[in-house]
């Protein structure tokens, strides 16, 4: 990544990772797994409270083994959130299954537990119900889990939280990620820690991620030669990659603190710009501030592209909110189930009417407030 150009959201080590790595280098454990592996694991799992852990090479793969797990196969239908990156749903077609989409609520802009009960009493009466539910926690902010597990729990369907985006993240008290059957992490190098590529699947039932890890690791059975009795994945993280994961872990709090930081200087700094709305912050829990991500009224004479380019200028990279994936070409034909009262989906009004920031910890304050000045301009402040 060049130097000059100020990010969205970049790789920011904290220091420690190069020994892990040197580490690693030293002992020649560059390769398979090793003992960073299990670290990185076991340090996971312990930071947010749960039983067990496998470190997988990305959180999409992390989605696709929890989905198998699950047994999501050929003709099952899965509910997703529609306001997310195509990564939550992806997986669900790589196991021949149909995702349907379900619509944000204006609180969190996570799936709305209106839209999911409404989705849940038309499949049951079509005598269908989904395999599971992949719940995505946008942003760093948690969707509202007591209500959604409530709806989950009554159909017997299992939750999938992904995480991707807020490891360190809480909902009444409890880490995101923790909540669901399942919950999955991702070590891309845009979020809030990276290993340049990796993720994570976290979950209580130790068995499962016992199985999980066989077979992400080839599904080879325990035999002198290579036997095989079921399908396998070579999804496992490197030990090399699970070292700078460790390095990371350590500066986990302090990036949250920094995220926090720029939401809260972007709030203090708008709170006079009418056009200017920040994304809610839902009472129940407290996020991690990956992307600090902001409004405008409908009635803006300044649309969110006007910003962007406006930024681009001063190469400064901002983006709109991620297009809903009932939207998107390759999903248009899949169902999705809209906020009742709202005449377009609420997915769709914030994803017309946001964009995301630059939310990068390396950012200093000098140049956060220049941002902050691009932005003001628009509006002739
Ligand atoms: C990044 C992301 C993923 C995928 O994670 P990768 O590690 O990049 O595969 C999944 N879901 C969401 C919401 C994400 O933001």
């Amino acid at each position: 990544m060049g130097e000059k150009r100020i990010y969205l959201a970049s790789p920011h080590m904290g220091g420690c990772e190069e020994s892990f790595v040197k580490n690693a280098f030293e002992t020649n454990w560059i390769a398979p797994l090793g003992p960073h592996v299990d670290g990185f694991e076991k340090e996971v799992a312990s930071l947010v409270g749960i039983k067990s852990a496998a470190a997988l090479y990305s959180g999409t793969a992390a989605i696709h083994m929890a989905l198998k797990y699950l047994n999501v196969s050929k003709g099952d239908i899965v509910f997703c959130s529609s306001l997310t990156f195509s990564a939550s749903c992806n997986p669900i077609i790589y196991e021949g299954a149909i995702p349907i989409f379900i619509d944000s609520e204006l609180n969190s802009w996570n799936m709305c537990p209106e839209a999911l009960s409404q989705a849940f009493e038309e499949c049951e009466k079509n005598n269908i119900l989904p395999k599971a539910v992949v719940v995505v926690n946008l942003y760093g902010q948690s969707a509202d889990f007591d209500k959604i597990t409530e709806i989950c729990n009554k159909y017997k369907v299992p939750i999938i939280e992904d995480a991707a985006e807020s490891l360190g993240a809480k909902y009444k008290g409890k880490y995101s990620g923790t909540i669901g059957e399942f919950g999955v992490y991702s070590f891309n190098g845009n979020k809030i820690i990276t290993t340049s590529g990796g993720g994570m699947i976290v979950s209580n039932n130790e068995v499962a991620i016992k199985k999980i890890k066989f077979w992400s690791t080839q599904a080879r059975d325990s035999e002198r030669y290579y036997q095989h009795s079921e399908l396998g994945y070579n999804y496992r993280l490197s030990n090399v990659l699970a070292g700078i994961g460790r390095g990371q872990l350590q500066v986990l709090n302090q990036r949250i603190s920094q995220k926090k930081h720029i939401y809260e200087t972007y709030r203090k700094q708008f709170s006079d710009i009418e056009e200017i709305e920040m994304m809610p912050i839902a009472k129940y829990g407290e996020p991690n501030y990956w992307l600090s991500v902001i409004t405008l009224k409908e009635w803006s004479k300044v649309k969110p592209i006007d910003i962007i380019l406006e930024l681009e200028k001063e190469n400064i990279e901002a983006r709109l909110v991620w297009k809903p994936m009932h939207l998107q070409p390759y999903y248009y034909k899949n169902k999705f189930y809209s906020t009742k009262n709202h005449n377009e989906s609420i997915a769709e009004d914030i994803f017309n009417r946001g964009i995301c920031l630059p939310s990068d910890t390396k950012m200093t304050e000098e140049i956060l407030l220049k941002v902050i000045q691009v932005i003001k301009n628009q509006f002739n402040r």
